[in-house]
């Protein structure tokens, strides 16, 4: 028989918290206060959803975590380590992809490694097999503009994957896609997931979309606005429609 009921898997190590996290900008009126006394924990293996409202200040946290921004004040600590600057084995995917639209599919995905001082030999197969992975092959040569969007936030998707993250943070990473491409693009990040097939161990997702975040998330972290804050914690509570990938469940049904 078929338990569609998941047991609840023992959660894994944290890899990640954020404790206190408060940003606040200058502004002609004085200081706007964007994300205030934020707390939030990632674990090993599982896809958090950080869902809010717009200007609520996700990519403002995101931003943070990633080591591009430090906080006014807070912390957050990747493997026990405060998190200073941009840490290996933290990846982004943002909203708008934020390609290079001077460079090939094969040169953007390679610019991911270019940080780490990978040899170029070694780069290159890397980038190549991050390529395959997402479902880009043959246009290794293609500059985005010749591009669907779809097929551009797969480029972004590779070059956050080609650096073997253990975290994939991701911003917004459909909204920018049509509504049939954002599916496709979901369905097959979790069919690489539910694989394992994915180098990434955890994901925070920012979304505005409610049934985005129950769709890929094990956890939902509701963001409350002015200031920005973790409100709520939703764990979402029913078999995944993620488990309907899997592929013994699928012969099953077939
Ligand atoms: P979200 O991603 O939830 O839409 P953002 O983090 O982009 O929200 O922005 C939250 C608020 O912070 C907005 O009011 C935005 O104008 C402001 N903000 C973001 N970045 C900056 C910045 N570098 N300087 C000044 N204000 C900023
Ligand atoms: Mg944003």
């Amino acid at each position: 028989m078929l338990n569609l009921v998941q047991t609840q898997a023992a959660p894994g190590a944290e890899v990640l918290s954020a404790k206190g996290v408060r940003q606040g900008f200058e502004k002609s009126a004085g200081e706007l206060l964007v994300l205030d006394n934020v707390d939030l924990t990632l674990r090993d293996g599982e896809i958090v959803a950080l869902l809010g409202r717009s200007g609520s200040g996700k990519s403002t946290l995101l931003r943070i975590i990633a080591g591009l921004i430090r906080p006014s004040a807070g912390e957050v600590m990747y493997r026990g380590e405060p998190v200073k600057g941009p840490a290996e084995g933290i990846a982004m995917v943002f909203q708008t992809f934020a390609l290079f639209p001077w460079l090939t599919v094969l040169q953007n995905v390679e610019a991911g490694l270019e940080a780490l001082g990978v040899d170029p030999k070694e780069s290159r197969k890397r980038a190549l097999a991050a390529i395959d992975l997402i479902g880009l092959d043959g246009f290794e040569s293609a500059y985005p503009r010749e591009l669907s969007g779809g097929m551009r936030q797969r480029v972004g998707f590779a070059r956050a994957l080609v650096v073997d993250p253990t975290i994939l943070l991701m911003d917004e990473p459909f909204s920018a896609l049509d509504v049939l491409t954002a599916e496709t693009l979901r369905t097959d990040l979790l069919d690489l997931w539910m694989e394992k097939r994915l180098p990434t161990k955890s994901v925070l997702l920012v979304t505005h979309n409610i049934e985005e975040a129950v769709f890929m998330a094990d956890r939902i972290l509701v963001f409350s606005s002015n200031p920005g804050r973790v409100a709520a914690e939703i764990r979402v509570p029913f078999a995944h429609p993620r488990d309907r990938l899997d592929p013994t469940f699928r012969q099953m049904v077939d």
